[in-house]
């Protein structure tokens, strides 16, 4: 007879109660209560079991909540995590990882990182983790996902002073690096672009002083050139705040129903001089009636950029037709040149800020290179889109969507 067997025929019932309560306790199941004796030693014994019970219970509950919620934001999470063990095998890994890695159709668990589609650059990162001790972090372009660039940091998972592995952690920064570097390139053009007015301002202005003022034949032209840059300097200025009201989130649409038709016809009118120079004709085509639900003064400044470039770039004695048709549930407008059109490997890029096709060309014809960054952010504040269909040689048609 066991011991147990024994103190069970010492005092009865109780103690296999006590037994049993204790054996389904030690299974987990920590609803079960023991059924409390009526007094004595052997009552509270049960009653200190059953709340030692409760007490496990709510704390592995809590414990499973807690393991639940993390199991979810690691499945779940844009960045991707991967574990390894001290030898930089590969222990666990999210699905983002597993998409990172190249890994979407096979199990990594129990791989080297270093064997892994994408894992050279991430495997170096965390030898150096694993053998440092201390977390490391930069920013790869891993070369199975060019043009991709990840900030990813690796810490050294130690236990008891020793190193047992690595947690790495990647997360995607394409966009606001690509954000920081056309902000860079912003910057550098915008700083061109001032600086080769205020050098040519500056040369005249001092060939001015050190002489040319009293010279009657060159001195004015000094003086115009001077005006000329001038009149350059405040017309990128001038797109420079556009740009930048546009872009500021600030922006504020006044949307009424606009005629598109008599619109066209006052700002053909603005444009005048420079269609009388080249002896260019405008044909209206827009049918009359013809509406859009727009702000009237950026629709105008859309119309304006786009017309003046039609005239700026087309040939003497050409044509520019303006036409509006439905097209859904947008009004889709069109400009249409008879100049040299644009050639297809600049047509990708021709709505960037600075993007010119001849450079030259376009300074000289007092051209800022914002023109089209500027039609395209006021379009797509109403809504729409912007596109060009041109075939070098053939002219272009620059065309717009708005809501109606
Ligand atoms: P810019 O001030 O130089 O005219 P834009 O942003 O308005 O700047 O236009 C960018 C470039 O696109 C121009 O420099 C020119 O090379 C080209 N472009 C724009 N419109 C036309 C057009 N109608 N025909 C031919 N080229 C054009």
């Amino acid at each position: 007879m066991n011991i147990f067997s024994t103190l069970k025929l010492l005092v009865g019932g109780q103690f296999g109660e006590i037994i049993t309560g204790s054996k389904r306790f030690a299974a987990g199941d920590f609803g079960y209560r023991i059924p409390v004796g009526s007094s004595g030693e052997l009552k509270k014994l049960s009653e200190t079991l059953n709340f030692m019970a409760g007490e496990i219970g709510a704390k592995m509950r809590d414990a499973e909540l807690r393991r639940l919620e993390l199991e979810a934001a690691f499945r779940d999470m844009s960045e991707a995590i991967l574990v390894t063990d001290g030898a930089g095998v590969i222990t666990r890994l999210n699905p983002r990882a597993r998409q990172l890695m190249g890994a979407a159709g096979f199990d990594a668990e129990g791989m080297r990182l270093s064997g892994m589609p994408a894992g050279p650059e991430l495997s170096s990162a965390a030898i150096k983790a694993l053998s440092s001790g201390r977390p490391v972090s930069f920013e790869i372009e891993p070369a199975a996902a060019p043009g991709t660039v990840l900030s990813v940091s690796a810490s050294p998972i130690v236990e008891d002073g020793a190193v047992r592995g690595c947690v790495l952690v990647a997360r995607d920064i394409t966009g606001p690096s690509r954000l920081e570097a056309m902000r860079r390139d912003f910057v550098a053009n915008v700083s061109h672009e001032l600086k080769t007015p205020l050098t040519a301002i500056r040369g005249c202005a001092e060939t001015l002083l050190n002489g040319a003022l009293e010279d009657r034949e060159h001195g004015p032209q000094f003086a115009r050139s001077i005006h000329e840059q001038a009149v350059r300097l405040d017309n990128l200025v001038n797109d420079l705040l556009k740009i930048s009201y546009a872009e500021s989130g600030r922006a504020q649409l006044e949307k009424t129903q606009v005629e598109l038709k008599p619109l066209v016809d006052d700002l053909g009118g603005g444009l005048a001089a420079i269609l009388a120079k080249k002896k260019i004709s405008v044909v209206n085509l827009v049918p009359a009636g013809f509406a859009v639900n727009a702000d009237r003064d950026r629709l105008s400044q859309v119309l304006i950029n786009l017309l003046d470039n039609a005239a700026k770039y087309n040939r003497e004695g050409g044509e520019i037709k303006i036409a509006a048709a439905d097209e859904g549930s947008c009004a889709k407008v069109s400009v249409e040149d008879t100049g040299a059109g644009i050639p297809a490997a600049h047509l990708p890029r021709i709505f960037e800020r600075f993007y010119r096709v001849d450079k030259a060309r376009s300074r000289e014809l007092g051209g800022t290179g914002l023109g089209l960054s500027i039609v395209k952010h006021l379009v797509e504040l109403h809504g729409g889109s912007v596109g060009v269909d041109s075939a070098g040689g053939r002219g272009s048609v620059f065309w717009f969507t708005v809501p109606k």
